[in-house]
């Protein structure tokens, strides 16, 4: 659908067209238009979109119109979300939408008192907005019963499967209804994410919005191919070493490890420049980390994927992709990161050979080549490789461990030695006593004791 879809184009009712009306909302957001159908369609979805753009309506306008009015008490619509703020942000724009419907929200989060919530659960819900692990602790106590449950919503799973509720949500899966709908939504794509698609999600439909926020034509697209990682950190220390123009750089990770590794090895080239941000870092590092940044105090900020999301910061001179996003969408959160309010700004990717790919499927979903700058010869090639890097080794050698293969005559065998014939059977006394006397005989034999006594 293009953007110029009217709210009259999507099949709403009236009591939904009122509380658009009274918001003031002149026209769907494209994820609004994108999705609506979708959803409406029953079918699992996959969106990727960010905040700020309009998601949360994307799924809750089609739920709305399709949500019957109804008095029983188990709820029929679940909507899980990483964090408590965010549980009442959302339940105050379901609210907000509906204005005149007929309808139960509540929201539940951890941290607070449970028996507060066990009462409110038993007051009867419709659409029940959760952390996880709340949701799980009420399920458990059997005060929620999910078994009503139609449509199951995961919003910021990438933030979800960040902060480590991977598990929690299993549990959650195994206690929900099979038939039901699943609609998740993601600003990044991460391995987790997609992992969790293909082993929970039926043919999910994808909708996806353009998230760069930024027109590309103010973006500057250059790539490198550079053979490993330490020869990237040396190609990185060759280009930043130009503090003038590399001015307000953000440097883009796929992983927490590697944004520790590269923070370090940045740190000691560059001391007191370089800041980090990472899901494993508290918040309020994070925070500090991040004004850092945007102060200029640090002119160099290294992140995730899944961190940087809403990063809102002016004048990046330059984003740098220290690895080739597997995702083309998040090659264009990330890259949407500079170039922005009509300034120019300029992107680099590294990407060594097993990447290659990975630049494909980008610049075929951008339909537009990245211009490929030469290897500056100046730059050492390291021959040096990480661990991930390294040809994998399945097991290390184990001389006492043996496998099926030893046991089976192969070329090497021949007939044992007499000496070597030999086995073990265990117990030699036992059976030199038995040979003498025909029947075991110990002190603590007690028929032999007893036969002993009346001779
Ligand atoms: P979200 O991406 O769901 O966090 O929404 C971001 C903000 O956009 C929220 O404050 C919404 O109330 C607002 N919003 C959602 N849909 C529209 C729309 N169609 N027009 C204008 N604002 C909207």
């Amino acid at each position: 659908m293009e953007h110029d879809v009217t709210f009259q184009d999507l099949n709403l009712n009236t009591p939904l067209y009122n509380a658009i009306d009274d918001l003031g909302f002149v026209k769907p957001t494209p994820i609004q238009s994108e999705a609506f159908n979708v959803v409406a369609s029953g079918k699992d979805v996959v969106g990727i979109a960010q905040t700020g753009t309009g998601k949360t309506f994307a799924y809750m306008l089609p739920i709305l119109r399709n949500l019957k009015y109804s008095r029983q008490e188990n709820p029929r619509v679940l909507v899980l979300v990483p964090t408590r703020e965010l549980v009442v942000q959302v339940v105050e724009e379901i609210e907000k939408l509906s204005k005149y419907i007929n309808n139960r929200i509540l929201g539940v989060y951890g941290g607070t008192n449970i028996n507060t919530q066990k009462q409110a659960v038993a007051q009867g819900t419709d659409i029940i907005v959760a952390t996880p692990g709340r949701l799980y602790d009420l399920a458990v106590s059997r005060v929620l019963q999910l078994k009503s449950i139609q449509k199951l919503v995961i919003d910021e799973v990438d933030v979800m499967l960040d902060l480590g509720f991977r598990h929690q949500l299993m549990n959650i899966f195994d206690i929900l209804p099979e038939r039901r709908q699943n609609i998740m939504f993601s600003a990044t794509m991460t391995e987790d994410v997609d992992e969790l698609i293909t082993n929970f999600f039926i043919n999910p439909q994808r909708v996806t919005v353009a998230v760069t926020g930024t027109p590309l034509e103010n973006i500057i697209q250059q790539r490198y191919e550079v053979k490993n990682f330490y020869t990237k950190v040396n190609l990185l220390e060759h280009v930043l070493f130009d503090k003038a123009t590399f001015n307000k750089v953000l440097i883009f990770v796929s992983n927490k490890k590697m944004a520790d590794r590269l923070f370090e090895k940045l740190e000691d080239i560059f001391p007191g420049n370089c800041c980090v941000i990472h899901s494993n870092k508290t918040q309020n590092y994070r925070l500090r980390s991040i004004e850092a940044f945007e102060s200029g105090e640090h002119r160099i900020l290294i992140a995730t994927d899944v961190m940087a999301r809403g990063l809102d910061i002016d004048n990046v001179s330059h984003v740098i992709n220290f690895d080739t996003p597997k995702y083309p969408e998040n090659y264009m959160h990330r890259i949407g990161r500079t170039g922005r309010a009509e300034n120019s700004g300029t992107s680099i990717v590294f990407s060594t050979e097993d990447e290659q790919d990975y630049i494909e499927a980008i610049e075929n979903y951008m339909n537009l080549k990245i211009a490929l700058i030469e290897f500056p010869e100046e730059v050492t090639v390291s021959t040096e490789l990480i661990e991930e890097e390294r040809p994998q080794i399945k097991e290390h050698y184990n001389p006492l461990k043996r496998n099926k293969d030893d046991y089976e005559p192969g070329a090497a065998f021949h007939e044992k030695k007499e000496k070597n014939k030999k086995t073990n059977q265990g117990g030699s006394y036992r059976r030199e006593i038995a040979k003498k006397y025909k029947k075991p005989k110990t002190r603590g034999d007690k028929n032999y004791n007893k036969k002993k006594k009346r001779k």
